[in-house]
C-alpha cells in the first residue's frame, strides 16, 4: 500500500495580520486556523502520519496537537523552502512514498483536492492543485498577458518522496522559492496540474479571516414558525394587546392577562424551534400563571431561540378584530415587541385587519391574533 505522510508548514510568525498571535493560530468559528486544517487533512484515510513545521519556540502548537496521535513537530526556517526541508529531514529516516506539503493556514482543503493530487501522482512525480484565472491579465508596461497560460496555484502540492526530497538536498543554504512546486520544476520534475477550488484561499488578510467566519457561519438554516390565538372579549377596562395597555372599556378573557398577540407571537418562535407550544411550557391550569404578564412568555420562547444557538431576525404579528381600533397603538405595539424581542423595529411588524363582520371576531364576540417568526439557526 502506498504510504502518505503529509507537512503541514506553519512557521509564520504572522506579521501580516498584525496581531501578537500567528494567523494560523487565530480562531476562525471558535476554532484555531491549524486546527482546522489538521481536522480537514487529517480525516483523509490515506494520510497516515503529520509533520507540523513550526517557528522556533512557538507557545501555541502544543495546545493544538494534544490528543492527536502520529504528528510530529518540527522547527522551520528561516525560508518557507527551509522549513519545508526541515519537514522533509524529520520524514526521511523511515521515507514516505508520497508527500503532501500543505499551507496550514489552508483550512477549506477537501478530500477532492486531496483525492487529485495523489490520483495524479501514479503518472507524475509532482502534483500542484490550480484554478484558472478569470480576469483578465496585464503587464505593468500595459501588455496583455494570455490568462490561458496561467494558473494560480494551492496547496497541498504533492510529491514522490524520494524525489523532491533530492531535489530538497541539491539545494544551497540560502535557496529560496515560492512554492515546492518552484523546487520540482527546478529540478527538472514532471509536474501535473489538477483541480483546486477557489473556497481553499490561505486564510492571511483581516478580510479572508471575515471569509472564513462567514463560510463557517453559513453553516446555519432559516427556520419559520406561526402562531395563533383567539382570546373572548369580557367586561373591563383595559386590554393588554402586543404587551401594550389600551383603555377600550371591555377586556380579553383569559387564565394570563389574555395577550393574544404577545401568545400568538410567543408560540410562532416556539414553532421556529419545534419546541412545543406556550401551553406545554405555562399550562393554564396552573395557578401561577393566573394574570401573569405575557412578556414573560415571549421572553421564555427568545430564551429558548438562544438556547439553541439561534438568532431571532423577524417577527410579524396580525391582529384580526373589528374592535379595538389597532391603528393607534400599532406603533407602540412594535416598540413594545422589538424591546423585549432585542430586534430593530425594522425587522418587527404588527398589522391589523377585520374579518368583515363575519364570523366570531366580525360579530364583536372576541379577537385573534396571528404570527409568524424567522429565527437563524445552528445546522
Ligand atoms: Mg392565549
Amino acid at each position: 500500500m502506498t504510504r502518505i505522510a503529509q507537512i503541514l508548514v506553519a512557521a509564520g510568525k504572522g506579521a501580516r495580520i498584525g496581531g501578537d498571535i500567528p494567523k494560523q493560530y487565530r480562531a476562525v468559528g471558535g476554532v484555531p486556523v491549524l486546527k482546522r486544517t489538521l481536522d480537514a487533512t487529517l480525516a483523509h484515510p490515506d494520510i497516515s502520519e503529520t509533520v507540523i513545521v513550526v517557528a522556533e519556540g512557538d507557545p501555541h502548537i502544543a495546545g493544538i496537537i494534544a490528543g492527536y496521535d502520529n504528528i510530529r513537530t518540527v522547527t522551520g526556517g528561516a525560508t518557507r523552502t527551509a522549513s519545508v526541508k526541515a519537514g522533509l529531514t524529520a520524514l526521511a529516516d523511515n521515507p514516505p512514498d508520497l508527500v503532501l506539503i500543505h499551507d496550514g493556514a489552508r483550512p477549506f482543503v477537501t478530500f477532492g483536492i486531496i483525492d487529485g493530487v495523489i490520483e495524479a501522482l501514479s503518472e507524475v512525480s509532482a502534483a500542484v492543485p490550480a484554478l484558472p484565472i478569470p480576469d483578465a491579465l496585464k503587464s505593468l508596461d500595459g501588455q496583455s498577458v494570455d490568462r490561458e497560460q496561467l494558473r494560480r496555484v494551492q496547496t497541498p502540492q504533492g510529491f514522490h518522496f524520494d524525489k523532491i526530497w533530492a531535489a530538497f538536498q541539491a539545494l544551497d543554504d540560502e535557496a529560496s522559492f515560492a512554492d515546492d512546486i518552484d523546487v520540482a520544476h527546478a529540478a527538472g520534475l514532471d509536474i501535473a496540474f489538477t483541480q483546486g477550488d477557489p473556497n481553499n484561499f490561505k486564510v492571511t488578510y483581516p478580510e479572508d479571516f471575515a471569509k472564513a467566519e462567514a463560510m463557517l457561519t453559513t453553516d446555519t438554516y432559516i427556520a419559520t414558525g406561526t402562531g395563533f390565538d383567539v382570546h373572548r372579549f369580557t367586561e373591563g377596562d383595559v386590554m393588554w394587546l402586543c404587551g401594550v395597555p389600551i383603555e377600550c372599556g371591555f377586556t380579553l378573557l383569559g387564565h394570563s392577562d389574555a395577550d393574544a398577540g404577545l401568545h400568538a407571537l410567543a408560540d410562532a418562535i416556539l414553532g421556529a424551534i419545534a419546541h412545543g407550544d406556550i401551553g406545554d411550557h405555562f399550562p393554564p391550569s396552573d395557578p401561577k400563571w393566573k394574570g401573569a404578564s405575557s412578556d414573560k412568555f415571549l421572553l421564555y420562547a427568545i430564551e429558548k431561540v438562544m438556547e439553541r444557538g439561534g438568532i431571532l431576525q423577524h417577527v410579524d404579528v396580525t391582529l384580526i378584530c373589528e374592535k379595538p381600533k389597532i391603528k393607534p397603538h400599532r406603533e407602540a405595539m412594535r416598540e413594545k415587541i422589538a424591546e423585549l424581542c432585542g430586534l430593530p423595529l425594522t425587522r418587527v411588524s404588527v398589522k391589523a385587519t377585520t374579518t368583515e363582520k363575519l364570523g366570531f371576531t366580525g360579530r364583536g364576540e372576541g379577537l385573534a391574533a396571528q404570527a409568524s417568526a424567522t429565527v437563524k439557526l445552528p445546522a
